[in-house]
Formats: structure tokens, C-alpha cells, sequence
């Protein structure tokens, strides 16, 4: 049985993509089958796993436009059992058709591409826009659960009530199996009181909904190897494996395969 996890929250740049990435890459290197589904026009997650415009034809587009299925688009990655469904700028076209067409079931459209290939993974991951309109709609609408990452910065939690509702309106409407896996705290700092006021709200609002391996919380640093591993095209899980950014992503898998 392969569980289905969205990355997301709709503020920007929280550490969605990282987190969609290296998490993807470190179940992967943890023996399991992965597929990473990039849904977001930016297509960072795309460009992470090292692939430019001119290496793939079809993306995740094609499929939700009903033109490809998704095993037609889905590539091989340099890391071993981590497969990626592409995203390409031309996906911001997506939430007018969706709109314009009043088309049926438009919420289910990226759920019914993932039942064709599900059975071929152990995880699907996927990484969300920054945004709560159609696309993010359909990541959730298509998952088991939602990893939220919170960025350790000033308004960390601001806009956390608009998702939360989202996530619960759609579990009372078309998908009612949808859970919070949990609330992972990104780009903390500990020199930064701030960065530990927000992890103490989070413990004092959401403590049995944050990760824990061996006990300790999973907490992921602000840390330079992150940040350069983009520019790579690799995880920072095979771009710096001993890295502490790298250790809290292991950290992080490890807790979702115990749990
Ligand atoms: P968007 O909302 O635009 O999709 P996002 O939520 O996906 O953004 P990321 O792209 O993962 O956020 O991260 C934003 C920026 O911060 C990126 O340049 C990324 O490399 C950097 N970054 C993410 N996490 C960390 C970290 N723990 N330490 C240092 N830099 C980080
Ligand atoms: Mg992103």
C-alpha cells in the first residue's frame, strides 16, 4: 500500500520544496520506492533533482489536462528508487482551465492520474505552491496526509488558521481519510530567540503533531549545505550527507517509517 503526503502551507518559501525533496530522496535511500510529484509552476522541486527544461518534454500539465498519463511523464532521477513527476511554468495555465471549464470533479483530477501508477511506490510526496487555490487543492484532495513545514521566522504562524480549515473542510467533503501528519519546524536558528519562541508555540499548540525520532523533536537548522545543494541539483542528503541539514531530513524519514 503506498501513502500519499502533501507538502504544504501556503505561505512562500517556508521550506516546502526542501522538505518535499529531501524527504522524497531520504526514504529513497532508506530502501523504499518514492515518487515525487512537483505541482508547483515555480517547479523548484524539479529543478532540485537536477533536471532543466530541455531534459523532459511532458510535465505534470500534460497529465492533469487529461493529454498524458502520468507514468508517460514520470522520470528517473540520479538517486536510486526516487522517481520524479515534473512541473513546468506552464502549469499556472492549470487554474483557469479548471475554472474556466467548470470542469467536473476538478478537485480529483491529480487523484485519479496518481491511482494509475500508485501501486508502484511505497511513498508519493508532493510539493505544493505557495498558494491555497486549485492546485494545492488537488495535492490534498489526492493525499493521505499533509506535512506542514513552519518556517522559525516572524508570522510563522500567521495564515496557519486559513489552511488548518481547508485540510478540515476537506476531510468533511471529498476527502475524509485526509490527516495532519505534522508540523515540521524549518530554518531554525538557535541563536535567534525568535526562531525559539516559534518552536515553543508550536510545542505548547501542536506537540503530539510534531516529528520525534529517538525521542528528541525533529527540528530542521538554518544551514548554509541547504541552501547551496539547489544550485547542485541534488538533495542535501547526497550533496552534503553529514550535514546537519541533511541529519534532521534523515531524521524526519526515519520518524514517518516508525510511525
Ligand atoms: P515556495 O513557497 O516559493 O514554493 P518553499 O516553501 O518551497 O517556497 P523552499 O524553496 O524550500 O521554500 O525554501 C526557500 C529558500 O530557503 C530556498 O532558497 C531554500 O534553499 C532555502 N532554505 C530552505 N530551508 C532551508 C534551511 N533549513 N536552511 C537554509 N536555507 C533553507
Ligand atoms: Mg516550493
Amino acid at each position: 500500500m503506498s501513502e500519499v503526503i502533501s507538502i504544504a502551507n501556503q505561505k512562500g518559501g517556508v521550506g516546502k520544496t526542501t522538505t518535499a525533496v529531501n524527504l522524497a530522496a531520504s526514504l529513497a535511500e532508506k530502501h523504499k520506492k518514492v515518487l515525487l510529484v512537483d505541482i508547483d509552476p515555480q517547479s523548484n522541486a524539479t529543478t532540485n533533482l537536477g533536471f532543466s527544461r530541455n531534459d523532459y518534454e511532458f510535465n505534470i500539465y500534460h497529465v492533469l489536462i487529461g493529454s498524458k498519463k502520468l507514468s508517460e511523464i514520470i522520470l528517473k532521477t540520479e538517486i536510486k528508487r526516487l522517481h520524479l513527476a515534473p512541473s513546468n511554468i506552464g502549469l499556472v495555465g492549470i487554474e483557469k482551465q479548471f475554472y474556466d471549464g467548470r470542469k467536473k470533479n476538478r478537485e480529483l483530477v491529480l487523484k485519479m492520474a496518481l491511482d494509475e501508477v500508485k501501486d508502484k511506490y511505497d511513498y508519493i510526496i508532493i510539493d505544493s505552491p505557495p498558494a491555497l487555490g486549485p492546485i494545492t487543492i488537488n495535492a490534498l484532495s489526492a493525499s493521505d496526509s499533509v506535512i506542514i513545514p513552519i518556517q522559525c521566522e516572524f508570522f510563522a504562524l500567521e495564515g496557519l488558521a486559513q489552511l488548518l480549515n481547508t485540510v478540515s473542510l476537506l476531510k468533511k467533503t471529498i476527502n475524509p481519510k485526509l490527516k495532519i501528519k505534522g508540523f515540521l519546524p524549518t530554518m531554525y536558528s538557535g541563536q535567534n530567540n525568535l526562531s525559539k519562541q516559534v518552536f515553543n508555540d508550536l510545542k505548547r499548540h501542536f506537540n503530539d503533531k510534531l516529528f520525534t525520532d529517538n525521542q528528541d523533536f525533529v527540528v530542521v537548522p538554518r544551514n548554509v549545505k541547504i541552501a547551496e545543494s539547489p544550485s547542485f541539483g541534488k538533495p542535501v542528503t547526497h550533496y552534503a550527507s553529514k550535514s546537519k541539514g541533511s541529519k534532521a531530513y534523515q531524521a524526519l524519514a526515519e520518524a514517518i517509517l516508525k510511525a
